[in-house]
């Protein structure tokens, strides 16, 4: 008898789950992919979107691409799913498996921020990066915001990438002295686990000119050219690109797998408390942030426990919850993060400096993902 899986999502999560358990015992494994796009895009692209540094399709990655042992990819958009007799409904018939794994990832609720896509714009949506590259050339005086909405939020340097590339954007048309970046998140740091990522992000704002308000959140985007933070300040706002606030897919939500919004998961294993069903990445409440370099960690961690429980075993490596995270510092840099969040007594972060050396290791990162998951 074949294992049969379905794997919800086509992230870093269900992409790197599907491979693993492809390799390992694809001549027993009947595994379903099922993701409502027709191709992957990584988080990073956004930016590269948006500043008009790549199109659209340089960075997209058709699914069809997808051939592994025991693996079939079906794009289809999921309406319900039942843990308790792990079938997913889908727009185009129902599902059922031995071992179900939710990777849905995160959605975002536009509404939660008033303004935010009237009078603000957004890029941690595909379209809304695009809507930004489109919309930013326009920007040719007056003041920039970028500003978190809610937390948790994906990839929490991407708000500081995104204040150092929007530097880069306007130096490069001579337009920076005419425009002010500010930058609002609600951290005390821009990157909490690691300290000297964070006094590395503070020089590099401080050498810009960008202003940077920790421990604030933006409530609303006004008509009148002004974002309003959550202790009621107002800041004069010609541009605001936002992170929106976060939140599980509907079809999460009604599926009764979720606590306080997300679903909780043993961290030893990513079990959820339904029996033979996993959870991984951002739409879980796992303790490490939403990316998906630790989307991918806990892949490997839930694909091991599959396979071992397969063989009637049990799975003796816990998950660590590390992961490194590239930082865009602008002027062609990229520096990294090393973080550990379950390891130690509490999450450490160790930091490498900015170089052109990183941007190599960044394509890489890249690169070997699309060779691995795609075969390209
Ligand atoms: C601007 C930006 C920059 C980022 N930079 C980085 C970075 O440098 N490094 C890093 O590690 N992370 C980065 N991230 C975060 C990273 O993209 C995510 O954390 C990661 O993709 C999460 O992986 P996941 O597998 O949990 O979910 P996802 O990769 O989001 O995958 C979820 C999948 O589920 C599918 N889905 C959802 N609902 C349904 C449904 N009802 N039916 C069918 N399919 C559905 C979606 O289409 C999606 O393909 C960045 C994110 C942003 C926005």
């Amino acid at each position: 008898m074949k294992l049969r899986v379905t794997v919800l999502g086509a992230g870093f999560g269900g992409l790197e789950l599907s491979s693993i358990l492809s390799e390992t015992i694809g001549d027993q494994l009947d595994l379903t992919l099922i993701d409502q796009n027709d191709s992957f895009f990584f988080g990073f692209s956004k930016l590269d979107v948006m500043f008009g540094h790549k199109s659209s399709e340089a960075v997209k990655i058709s699914y069809s691409h997808i051939v592994k042992p025991g693996v079939k990819f079906r794009k289809e958009t999921i309406t319900a799913i039942d843990p308790v007799s792990k079938t997913v409904t889908t727009s185009n018939g129902k599902y059922e498996a031995d071992v179900l794994v939710v990777a849905l990832g995160a959605n975002y609720d536009m509404a939660a921020t008033p303004g935010l896509t009237t009078w603000g714009n957004e890029y941690y949506s595909f379209s809304g990066a695009e809507k930004l590259r489109d919309k930013l050339p326009q920007f040719t005086k007056g003041h920039a915001v970028v500003g978190v909405c809610s937390a948790p939020f994906k990839c929490p340097p991407a708000p500081s990438e995104a204040a150092l590339m929007l530097h880069d954007y306007l130096v490069n048309r001579g337009l920076r002295d005419a425009c002010s970046i500010s930058l609002v998140i609600p951290f005390g740091l821009p990157i909490p686990p690691s300290p000297d990522s964070s006094k590395a992000l503070l020089k590099a704002f401080e050498e810009r000119n960008i202003r940077f308000i920790p421990q604030r959140k933006v409530t609303s985007v006004g008509e009148n050219k002004k974002v309003t933070l959550d202790d009621g300040t107002e800041l004069p706002c010609d541009l605001f690109l936002g992170i929106p606030k976060h939140v599980a897919p509907d079809v999460v939500l009604q599926s009764g797998l979720t606590e306080n919004g997300w679903i909780p998961v043993d961290k030893a294993n990513l079990r959820t408390k339904f029996s033979n069903v996993y959870a991984i990445g951002d739409v879980t409440s796992v303790g490490t942030p939403k990316a998906g370099v630790f989307a991918e960690g806990a892949a490997k961690i839930a694909a091991a426990s599959i396979i071992a429980a397969f063989k009637g075993k049990e799975n003796e490596t816990p998950y660590t919850g590390a992961g490194s995270c590239y930082i865009e510092f602008g002027k062609g840099n990229v520096a990294r993060v090393d973080v550990d969040f379950f390891s130690g007594p509490k999450p450490f972060g160790i930091h490498h400096e900015a170089s052109e050396t990183l941007v190599v290791d960044k394509e890489h990162f890249g690169s070997s993902r699309k060779a691995r998951w795609f075969g390209k």
